[in-house]
């Protein structure tokens, strides 16, 4: 579904909310269409990029207290902020209030694929877009992941490929893409939201706007997927694997089947790891196939890809220890899923750091599956220790390099040891990629012999 036209800017207050990449990007956009732009952010000025300080617009920072939310025609809020008082006051009395996403969608002249799921949203939006770029052209990746949709979005595209995450939906009413994909729902962010059913609804927004000739891609035989796709009324396309008979795009025995045409794709030589990734295939090339791909692109891309980083990347093999970095792993289920998937022996897991509210359960209850070995850091180490059962071998480290010692001194040939901390970062780092980089360097640190 293409949008008919920009929706007219020129003459609004507009009022932007939180000026990070997207809000930059969504308040460049509106000034550009002739709005009357006041940007506004929490932070003090000395700590906002160079990009939004430069802003055609009346930046009011270090706060909001003086914006006048309530004269605005339109606020527009970036998916980071939650939304505040002032804000929810104004739309009381009619002020329309959108996310960056909203704003950036009412510009699309191309065709839109959304990504989401609480995991696997950047694998899939990478792998996706590759494949349509093989076959048409020029195709856009990002939106949550990289660049925003509205740094981009007067540029010419064949499609645009976009990573969507929940907190973009709870503000996109008229967002409707041609496919929408919803790759998984399970426990995250719920120090964000007040309930599980909030964050899956949010989720399942992507869907809501979307007619017969526009398709939902889900997990076969998931209920709570299911119940989020129909709400829209688009054409469904299952993935699944052998447990899953009525999916459409099913995964058996290291091979993708094509339910409809009975065509079959040899996955072995793919370098992406776990059972999970297999599944982001299946949906991957789902949607790719509804968009009319052909089977020469989506195979060139599925040979050559290489995954992205952090997430369960391989990093070297130490006395016959394989070392996995997976810290985009920030919630448990992305964590359960490297513990489940991962080809070893026996599994040493790195896991802890900044605490979401979840169950560790699960994590626990794998781990005990597999007489697998735990190294807790971080903020979390209380939490998880207490979720461990007695067949779980435990350790404390004060910090990641100490762990990745422990975990060497712990693993014997033919074990991995994965960092997929289930948690975020933010208590020891700036971002999962910078503790990612300190796993990968400490790993790369070791040398056979000297830790044993
Ligand atoms: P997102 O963009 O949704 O955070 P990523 O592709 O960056 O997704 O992966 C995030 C984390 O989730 C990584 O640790 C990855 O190994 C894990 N993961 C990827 N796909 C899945 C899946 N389908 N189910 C569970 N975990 C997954």
């Amino acid at each position: 579904m293409m949008n008919a036209a920009p929706s007219s800017l020129s003459g609004q207050d507009v009022v932007v909310v939180g000026l990070g990449r997207s809000g930059v990007a969504a308040a460049s956009l509106c000034a550009r269409h002739g709005a009357r732009v006041v940007a506004t952010d929490s932070r003090p000025l000395m700590e906002l990029s160079e990009q939004a300080r430069a802003l055609d617009a009346t930046l009011l920072v270090g706060g909001h207290e003086e914006v006048k939310f309530n004269e605005a025609d339109r606020i527009v809020i970036s998916p980071g902020v939650p939304s505040l008082e002032p804000i929810e006051s104004a739309r009381a009395q009619g002020v329309s209030v959108i996310g960056e996403l909203e704003l950036a969608w009412s510009f699309c002249s191309a065709p839109v694929l959304a990504v989401g799921g609480t995991n696997g949203k950047s694998t899939v939006t990478t792998l996706l877009a590759e494949m349509l770029a093989a076959e048409f052209g020029a195709v856009f990746s990002g939106g949550n992941l990289g660049v925003p949709l509205s740094e981009v979005v007067e540029e010419t595209w064949d499609a645009l490929v976009l990573e969507v995450s929940s907190f973009q939906l709870e503000r996109a009413p008229t967002f409707r893409p041609a496919i929408g994909v919803l790759l998984n729902i399970s426990e995250d962010h719920l120090d964000r939201y007040d309930s599980f059913e909030h964050y899956a609804a949010a989720k399942g927004n992507a869907f809501v706007n979307q007619a017969g000739d526009d398709t939902a891609v889900l997990p076969a035989g998931d209920a709570l997927c299911e119940q989020q796709c129909a709400r829209g009324a688009g054409k469904r396309s299952y993935f699944g694997n052998t447990t899953a008979s009525q999916a459409d795009y099913q995964v058996a025995d290291d091979r993708l089947l094509e339910r409809s045409t009975g065509h079959l794709i040899d996955l072995r030589e793919v370098r992406l790891f776990g059972e999970h990734n297999r599944l982001n295939i299946a949906a991957t090339v789902a949607a790719a196939r509804a968009f009319g791909t052909s089977w020469q692109s989506i195979e060139e891309v599925l040979g050559s890809f290489e995954g992205l980083p952090h997430r369960m990347q391989w990093i070297r093999c130490a006395e016959g220890v394989d070392y996995y970095d997976d810290s985009k792993a920030t919630n448990v289920d992305a964590a359960l899923c490297a513990v489940q998937g991962v080809k070893a022996k026996r599994v040493v897991l790195i896991a802890g750091g900044r605490d979401k509210g979840g169950s560790y359960a699960p994590l626990a209850a794998a781990l005990a599956s597999r007489a697998g070995a735990v190294i807790v850091i971080g903020e979390a180490a209380g939490r998880i220790a207490a979720a461990m059962p007695d067949g779980v071998e435990l350790r404390r480290a004060a910090t990641l390099a100490d762990a990745v010692l422990t975990a060497a001194a712990m693993a014997t040939r033919g074990d991995a040891v994965l960092l997929s901390p289930a948690c975020s970062s933010f208590d020891q780092y700036r971002s999962y990629g910078e503790r990612g980089d300190d796993f990968q360097q400490a790993v790369q640190r070791l040398t056979d012999g000297v830790t044993r």
